[in-house]
């Protein structure tokens, strides 16, 4: 018996939910079922789990019990009934929409999305007739006017994939709902212990767990969070029969080991930006520095009422544009230069030639990212030994720039 029914917090449900050792041979760890399919006990068990009607797992693809252990871990965190494994966002995000779309719908979304989730909305969707209307969703109103009947998802990242944008949630999906569709925010970024969307009125969550949720850069995965129904749908429909874009159960072991330390790390991520931020701001060769957590920041208000902390990423230009980017990106000798984001390493990389190469230059335009933006994953190392790298970049840019 439990000492009191007071709810567990985040870390312990991180840690802990779901799994009993007793029932594992006392194994600490849960075990790793590295199985594609299951035996059945007898011919009518096996018809009755593909009937539907007894709970047995049949075939990795389609559940799992290792995966099902992760499902019920993010399902808590993010207050979910549900969720689903992928084996990369991708295929999270392609499997919802595949599920939840037909030809005739459109999905609204703001014009500022991950480079490969634009590419699929704009050559992927459309070409199964699903109209992609994209517009300014840091402004509700804009959402408001353009809704109709015929609007199925309103889609959205917060904050947004590089340029740290934020939309309002709350605000967003009660429009959404007034016109019968379903919110779906990517929430990637903030991860459940900085933002939970569910909360705030949104009906679907996407994940990377590529990213913080892993943690650790050695794993792809992805996530879809909402109520059972709608997760139901999603593994029969998107995830069995239309991407097969399965996590394998060695995946899945290692996300749940970087979701034991999430709490932890993203502490770190937020403090450690929040110090290269303000660094960044207060430098003469820093044009512009977009983080939520500067009091400067437009979105800065809205980001203390949706998200705990103002998470581990940053994009900020420099004087002198795009060849003063890379000149700070090739002076970095501690910081990598990759994609990616959310690792112990901190990350730069250069969105207009690396991940939003998928935009034409109009499209980054209207989307407002600048040829000369450098986004920053902050990762988890020393902070002096982070500001000391930016500041010996920083110089290398702009004495090259003066010379
Ligand atoms: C990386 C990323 C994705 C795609 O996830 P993969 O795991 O790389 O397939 C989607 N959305 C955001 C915001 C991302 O950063």
């Amino acid at each position: 018996m439990p000492h009191s029914t007071r709810p567990q917090g985040f870390a312990t449900r991180a840690i802990h939910h779901g799994y009993d050792p007793r029932d594992h041979h006392g194994a600490l760890v849960p075990p790793v079922y590295q199985t594609s399919t299951f035996a059945f006990d007898s011919a009518e068990y096996g018809a009755a789990c593909f009937a539907g009607e007894a709970g047995g797992h049949i075939y990795t693809r389609i559940s799992n019990p290792t995966l099902a252990l992760l499902e019920q871990r993010m399902a808590t965190l993010e207050n979910a009934e549900a969720a689903v494994a992928f084996g990369s966002g991708m295929g999270a995000i392609t499997a919802t929409c595949w599920t939840l779309l037909q030809p005739g719908d459109e999905i609204i979304t703001d014009r500022t999305l991950y480079g490969c989730t634009h590419a699929f909305f704009m050559h992927g969707l459309q070409r199964f007739g699903v109209t992609v209307t994209r517009i300014d969703m840091t402004d509700p109103q804009a959402l408001a006017r353009a809704i109709s009947a015929k609007t199925r998802l309103v889609y959205a990242e917060t904050p947004a994939n590089p340029n740290m944008r934020l939309i309002d949630i709350a605000a967003c999906s009660e429009i959404a709902h007034g016109a019968g569709a379903l919110m779906v925010v990517d929430n990637t970024y903030c991860t459940p212990y900085l933002q939970q969307p569910l909360m705030l009125g949104a009906d679907v969550v996407v994940h990377s767990a590529t990213k913080y949720l892993n943690g650790h850069g050695d794993v792809t995965a992805g996530i879809v969070a909402c109520n059972a129904e709608l997760a139901g749908r999603i593994r029969l429909e998107g995830l069995k029969d239309m991407t097969g874009a399965v996590l394998s159960p060695n995946d899945a072991q290692l996300i749940m080991r970087g979701l034991k330390t999430l709490a932890l790390r993203m502490e770190r991520h937020c403090e450690n930006a929040e110090l290269i931020a303000r660094r960044l701001a207060a430098h003469p060769a820093v044009a512009r520095v977009y983080f939520p957590g500067l009091e400067s920041d437009p979105h800065h208000a809205l980001a203390c009422r949706q998200m705990t902390r103002f998470g581990g990423m940053i994009a900020f230009e420099l004087k002198g544009g795009l060849e003063a980017g890379r000149r700070f990106m090739n002076g970095l000798q501690l910081i990598a230069r990759a994609v990616s984001l959310g690792d112990a390493e901190t990350l730069a990389q250069h969105p207009a030639s690396m991940t939003h190469s998928t935009y034409t230059p109009e499209e980054r335009e209207a989307a407002q990212i600048p040829d000369g933006l450098v986004r920053l994953s902050a990762g988890l190392e020393d902070i002096d030994d982070l500001l000391a790298d930016i500041d010996g970049a920083l110089a290398a840019a702009q004495l090259r720039a003066a010379a």
